[in-house]
């Protein structure tokens, strides 16, 4: 797979969970915030005009290898950050 499916070619910000990719017509992808910006609607790729019904959500499951590994290692890690704070706070708390 290549980074440049990751990437909106407009804002060259990798698409993270909350800015969710966007098909239109021709295939290209881009994120919301810059389809909303095109103007007028044609595909800054390869020119080709789109109109608002072709514009449909890529599938979100589209994160590499690498990306989702990282994704999974800061679940566990802030699981087992809150696990210690939590057993930590019964230990320090002072008896009654
Ligand atoms: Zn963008
Ligand atoms: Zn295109």
């Amino acid at each position: 797979m290549s980074s440049d499916d990751l990437d909106c070619p407009v804002c060259i910000e990798q698409f993270a969970h909350r800015r969710l990719r966007y098909n239109i017509a021709c295939g290209h992808i881009f994120c919301l915030d810059c389809l909303a910006k095109i103007s007028p609607r044609l595909c800054l790729m390869c020119r080709k005009a789109y109109s608002e019904g072709d514009i449909t959500q890529a599938p979100v499951a589209s994160l590499s290898g690498s990306e989702l590994a990282l994704f999974v290692l800061y679940i566990i890690l802030f699981y087992f950050i809150d696990a210690h704070d939590g057993m930590a706070a019964k230990r320090i708390s002072p008896r009654v």
